[in-house]
């Protein structure tokens, strides 16, 4: 038998990612996000072939990549004025290995094909580094939800569950919220199910506690991340107390992020929407903002009619340029470029944890990283909700719920585990300190393990 040294091997495993990549550019040209996604989990995996020749025969990654299968469908409904709409509604499958596909739904006019694939790729190494038994998927509408009244939001979501009910089910695809889907879009497409179905708890997460959901969803994925970032900050002798903290967004994530920055101590002095951010030298007051967003649906910018010594400015990328120790993108895609990240580490970042999905370009990535910030990515980081989304289909299934508190302790020991896992994926695989390569390490192990064991399909 011949002997293939390291080196060959190493040349293999880099020519078959490189393959494969440029075969994945051009079946998916017109998907940059996804194709950025991919990169940054590409960037990282090589020693994994070198060490699992076995991979390349059995075309992991050419398998992993491609979605088991793409759902798009039409969505009419009727406005207020009587007017007919259509909007395009998607599911992606992408890859149900360790179990049912798992994933949120966005409803924001920027819903693509491409942000659908992006996110359901990144969600299934998150949902595997959570050690609970979920694949990846995610869902969505080009839907703007702004404007739009209560009336209009449940017609839209009852005709968007009329034909998403065909694909999903408790053991097959659970989907969740995402942008612009909270309790109250979950709720009214849980009634739609159940109206064309029989009842079945565990077909979506994030539901209203009165009917099925688990206590600490709301909070699952800002607390989450604090708790993710608060173990980066142990390992280097910091902490959230005394800290100065920025948060983009002002949705669920950066809600409940903020809420347990605060209570560990930390100073939040900056939250933004999609039109600018407001900036409260003495902390944000949290009431505020979460009457203002979570129950009034109005603007940041109104946060200074109750706070005129705060100050609000137009547009989302000037809140990097306030001085922070920890900066939490919890908004959306892409928010950190370049000139965000170089502005951070100028002003003395210490931290940054990506709350949101793939909130840092890949090029800002790299400057954190090769700047010694302590850089939390978004695999880990936000797989909290996630991760509480599982513990609602378990209690679903076991039909009991656990108490806030139990929740908030599995949530913890999760992130915990999460963080633990990353760094040691990354000292075995040659990237010591780098969590984005032991997240992605990690999670693509254990999938790929799966898949090697289930046989090509
Ligand atoms: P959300 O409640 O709808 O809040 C989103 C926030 O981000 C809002 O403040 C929104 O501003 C802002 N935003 C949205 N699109 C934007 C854009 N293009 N530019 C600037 N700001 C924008 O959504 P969320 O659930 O907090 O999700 C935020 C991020 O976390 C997303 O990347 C999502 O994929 C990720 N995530 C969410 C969960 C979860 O459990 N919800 C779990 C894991 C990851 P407006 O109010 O003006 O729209």
């Amino acid at each position: 038998m011949a002997i293939v040294s390291q080196n060959e091997k190493q040349l293999a495993a880099e020519s078959y990612i490189m393959n494969v990549y440029d075969q994945i550019k051009q079946r998916n040209a017109n998907q940059p996000e996804f194709l950025q996604a991919v990169k940054e989990l590409f960037k990282t995996i090589q020693p994994v072939f070198v060490q699992h020749p076995e991979y390349i025969k059995y075309g992991i990654l050419e398998r992993i990549t491609e979605p088991d299968r793409i759902i798009s469908f039409r969505v009419s409904w009727v406005d207020d004025r009587g007017k007919v709409q259509v909007n395009r509604g998607y599911r992606v499958q992408f890859n149900n290995t360790i179990g049912p596909y798992k994933g949120g739904i966005r409803f924001h006019p920027t819903v693509n094909e491409s942000i659908i694939k992006f996110l359901g790729f990144e969600q299934i190494f998150k949902n595997a580094l959570t050690g609970l038994p979920i694949g990846g998927g995610k869902g969505g509408a080009d839907f703007d939800p702004k404007g739009k009244s209560d009336q209009e939001i449940m017609r839209f979501c009852q005709a968007f569950m009329t034909e998403l009910s065909k694909y999903i089910g408790p053991d097959i695809d659970v989907p969740a919220g995402d942008i612009g889907v909270g309790a109250r879009e979950v709720g009214y497409m849980f009634g739609q199910y159940k109206r064309l179905n029989s009842y079945q708890a565990g077909v979506l997460t994030g539901k209203g506690v009165g009917y099925g959901g688990s206590l600490g969803r709301t909070e699952a994925t800002g607390y989450g991340t604090v708790y993710f970032v608060e173990e980066m900050l142990k390992e280097k002798g910091l902490s959230f107390e005394g800290s100065t903290v920025v948060v983009s967004g002002s949705g669920n994530v950066a809600i409940y992020a903020m809420e347990k920055a605060e209570s560990l101590g930390a100073k939040v002095v900056a939250c933004s929407d999609s039109n600018g951010y407001i900036y409260d030298p003495d902390g944000i007051k949290l009431e505020t903002v979460k009457r203002i967003k979570e129950g009034e649906r109005g603007r940041i910018k109104d946060y200074t009619n109750e706070h005129p010594h705060a100050e609000y400015f137009e547009g989302c990328n000037g809140i990097w340029s306030i001085p922070c120790d920890i900066a939490l993108p919890c908004a959306t895609q892409n928010e950190i470029d370049v000139e965000s990240a170089n502005i951070l580490i100028q002003n003395g970042v210490k931290a940054v944890g990506e709350g949101a999905n793939m909130p840092c370009s890949l090029e800002a990535t790299d400057l954190f990283l090769e700047n010694d910030v302590l850089f939390g990515p978004a695999k880990a980081v936000n797989a909290g909700g996630v991760a509480v989304s599982a513990l609602e289909m378990s209690q679903n299934s076991m039909r009991l719920s656990w108490t806030f508190e139990e929740v908030d302790e599995k949530l913890r020991e999760i992130m915990k585990n999460i963080y633990r896992k990353s760094v040691t994926c990354a000292e075995k695989y040659g990237y010591p300190g780098n969590l984005v390569a032991g997240a992605n390490i990690s999670g693509f192990l254990t999938v790929a393990e799966a898949m090697m064991a289930q046989g090509v399909y």
